[in-house]
């Protein structure tokens, strides 16, 4: 039979290439670097970084305006380094993380931090704090065919031009190939899966008229309008 609408796949830019990176699935990284784990409450040396979802096409390009979401009155940014899969496999080891690796991206896991908050008090899933619509902005893919695997980068975000998250890659609790390893335990990872990496201290609100600029040196940068 012949269906009376059709879906849109979820799609992510490729850097200096017409090809589009198909998006499968979209995973997260909580608490990945001990100041952010601090500042929001936890122990870093206690809790072991967890993982939580976003849907595959929560993404939003890296210069697009973004309407401020409904539902929240405080919208937070969270920059990220992202990890896109040209393949995956379950029970992975950290040495062979690396192959499985297409590139990398910026991201900023947009996060209702009230209905978060809310969340963590009843008990309650994250998905609506988390995996909204616009959800998940993301910067072009980098190949790693031509950047390699960076380790050691500065990664940062700004609001009407005032720093506001200043870190580097290196400080991660857990690095790219533990976090796939890891993940790979609970899921089968595969091609066309992202990973949302975990953000540095100094997450905050974001208000309509807002411009969130950041970036990853050497990967890429984001410039997102709110409205
Ligand atoms: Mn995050």
């Amino acid at each position: 039979m012949s269906l009376p609408f059709s879906v849109a796949a979820a799609t992510a830019e490729i850097a200096g290439s017409d090809a589009s990176f198909p998006i499968r699935r979209i995973f997260c990284v909580g608490k990945n670097y001990a100041d952010h784990a601090r500042e929001m409450g936890g122990d870093p040396t206690r809790e072991p970084p967890f993982f939580f979802s976003k849907p595959a096409d929560a993404t939003v390009a890296a210069t697009a305006g973004i309407a401020m979401p409904p539902r929240t009155d405080n919208l937070h940014h969270e920059i990220e380094l992202v990890v896109a899969l040209a393949k995956g496999g379950t029970d992975i080891a950290p040495g062979d993380a690396a192959a499985c690796i297409f590139g990398y991206a910026v991201g900023n896991d947009l996060t209702r931090r009230d209905l978060q908050a809310d969340a963590k008090a009843g008990g309650r899933p994250w998905d609506m704090a988390k995996g909204f619509d616009r959800s998940a902005v993301l910067s072009p893919i980098r190949p790693a065919a031509e950047i390699g695997h960076p380790t050691r980068a500065r990664i940062w975000l700004s609001v009407n031009g005032e720093s506001r998250q200043d870190g580097d890659i290196a400080d991660m609790t857990w690095p790219v190939a533990e976090i796939i390893a890891e993940l790979s335990t609970y899921v089968e990872l595969k091609a066309g899966d992202l990973i949302y990496t975990g953000t540095p201290a100094g997450v905050g609100r974001i208000v309509a008229g807002d411009l969130v600029e950041g970036g990853i040196d050497g990967i890429g940068t984001i410039a997102n309008r709110f409205t």
